[in-house]
């Protein structure tokens, strides 16, 4: 029995069979080999082994969200018959005498830079894909093994650290906790991890060489405990706050349906916030009163490719429809930072968190921008939907989007393709939105208050780095003030203020909230019956 302490970011408590994710980046060394031909073999193998992989994950995908996404694993397939990325690494290694692994990934990257470089979109999309499969055949290469989500029982996940695009391609149910060695707990990881209702432990100091897939693990995220190989006394325990929770969870249920009020009947428009379409069913089952913040840059993530205007509003039409009138936010893409995309070729920055991220790549690269606005736009004929811009800092910026969107708007007329200019709002998260929103209240229809990078800005604290969790502190006098600016100066001018950020959910806030004026929280959807139930039992 080992036990280590982390910092919990989600209170919940699993049970279950481990699966280690690791070595996921082994650095790929060049070494000199003589027997050239047994090394031109190994590529061989590794290539079979490798259209094996894709094709099931091709069938997996075909039936789960269907041809067009299935497709891009049949396109990899292609790519490992194409004879010129082939004979690139059997030449290298003839001529050079190098080891497999090092003629593969150095193929892989000359192919990928050539394809970023190239005029065409379609071909500098590929660049990511040849990159892909390039990895798929060094990690085969090196003899390490995928995590096999697909045939995996509903297990632990340990692992070093967990990325945002990582989590989007899981298979949610079969995650019962996530427990990881690095992370902070304001990282998008450990927001997915609170959504999706999953205990998660961050900065966990284990040694992963030490733990082993079908170990045994149970999850205490109240004490932020994780326990490997637990004694019978101890599984018994955690089997009780098991049925503990589940009869928590159970009184909750009695909630749905009644009104998010204060005992002296203040209303507040409890919403959630979702990151993809199959989100929707938490906000369904939790009886959230709308969707208040649908993070839509995760429609990005995981995938080698921009989606099209079709997949997008076939996206957002469905989330309108399925909330059947209820309002539904929908933020503009938010890549940058923490959420990386290979095929928008960001390149490397010293400083990302203050970088080229959110509205100002949407700014300088506005066939990206109206992509997106053209499927929201069209997607609004079908329901209630909002358009929400991220990271905004200026009045200057929402006029040149409001051109963008105008420009978009003639765009449809000219086609008569159906659409509508839905409300349009903007997230306060920076504090020089914070300090000017008496000016952008006057120009927009609402304003979300991003408490997770606002207090990231205003506190000159990077939430991604674990070192800085200690200082990372939301509650902070400075934000609770700048927050009751916000609410204020939206309601000089008639304008509606809420808070989307994780801080929404603080339990121990909500009567502050109340006091102040706050109009809407959007919450994790496995928060909102519990801040409901918060609500209710403030006196003001
Ligand atoms: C925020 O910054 O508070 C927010 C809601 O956006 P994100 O966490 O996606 O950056
Ligand atoms: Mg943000």
């Amino acid at each position: 029995m080992k036990t280590y302490k982390g910092k919990s970011v989600y209170k919940g408590i699993a049970m279950g069979n481990v699966v280690v994710i690791k070595d996921r980046d082994l650095p790929v060394k060049r070494c000199r080999i003589e027997d050239v031909e047994a090394e031109s073999a190994r590529v061989d193998e590794a290539g079979k082994e490798a259209k094996l992989q894709l094709q099931k994950l091709y069938d997996k995908a075909l039936k789960e969200v269907g041809e067009t996404n299935a497709a891009i694993f049949e396109i990899h397939q292609m790519m490992l018959e194409d004879d010129d990325y082939l004979e690139a690494i059997q030449n290298m290694i003839q001529t050079e005498q190098v080891n497999a692994e090092y003629a593969v990934a150095v193929t892989g990257d000359n192919f990928s830079e050539m394809f970023a470089n190239m005029e065409d979109d379609y071909m500098r999309a590929r660049a990511a894909d040849v990159k892909d499969i390039s990895n798929r055949l060094v990690k085969i290469l090196q003899g390490r093994k995928e995590a096999d989500f697909l045939s995996m029982e509903p297990s632990i996940l340990v692992a070093d650290d967990i990325s945002p695009s990582e989590t989007v391609q899981m298979d949610k149910e079969k995650i019962l906790a996530f427990v990881t060695v690095h992370g902070s707990t304001n990282s998008h990881t450990a927001i997915l991890a609170r959504m999706m209702n999953i205990p998660a432990l961050v900065g966990v100091p284990m040694d992963l060489q030490e733990i082993h897939t079908g170990m045994v693990a149970v999850v205490d995220g109240f004490q932020g405990n994780v326990i490997f190989e637990p004694s019978k006394e101890i599984c018994g325990q955690i089997q009780k706050k098991l049925e503990e929770e589940k009869e928590k969870a159970q009184l909750l249920q009695t909630l749905k349906g009644k009104e998010t009020i204060t005992l002296k009947g203040q209303k507040i428009n409890l919403f959630a916030n979702i990151a993809n379409v199959s989100d929707v069913g938490y906000v369904l089952e939790n009886d959230a009163e709308g969707i208040g913040l649908f993070r839509s840059e995760f429609l990005y993530l995981g995938r080698t490719s921009f989606p099209t205007e079709e997949e997008q509003f076939q996206a957002y039409k469905q989330v309108v429809q399925m909330l059947g009138g209820k309002k539904v936010i929908i933020r503009t893409l938010d890549i940058g930072a923490d959420k990386q995309v290979d095929y928008f070729h960001l390149g490397q920055e010293d400083n990302p968190a203050m970088g080229y991220r959110a509205i100002r790549i949407c700014l300088k690269e506005p066939e990206i921008f109206k992509t997106q606005l053209r499927a929201l736009l069209r997607a609004a004929v079908f329901g209630n939907l909002s358009i929400m811009y991220p990271m905004i800092t200026s009045s200057e910026e929402v006029q040149q989007i409001y051109k963008i969107v105008k420009e978009v708007q003639e765009e449809l007329d000219l086609v008569q393709i159906p659409y509508k200019i839905p409300e349009q709002g903007i997230m306060i998260e920076t504090p020089a939105a914070v300090m000017i929103s008496d000016e952008l209240a006057e120009i927009v229809d609402f304003f979300s208050i991003g408490t997770n990078d606002l207090t990231q800005y205003a506190l000159a604290v990077d939430r991604q780095n674990e070192k800085l969790d200690d200082f990372y502190i939301p509650h902070h006098k400075a934000i609770l003030k700048m927050i009751q600016m916000v609410v204020d100066n939206a309601h000089k001018c008639g304008k509606w203020a809420g808070i989307c950020g994780e801080l929404g959910a603080d339990l121990e806030l909500i009567e502050t909230f109340v006091k102040m004026g706050v109009d809407e929280l959007s919450v994790a959807p496995s928060m909102v019956l519990k801040v409901r139930k918060g609500i209710r039992e403030v006196e003001g």
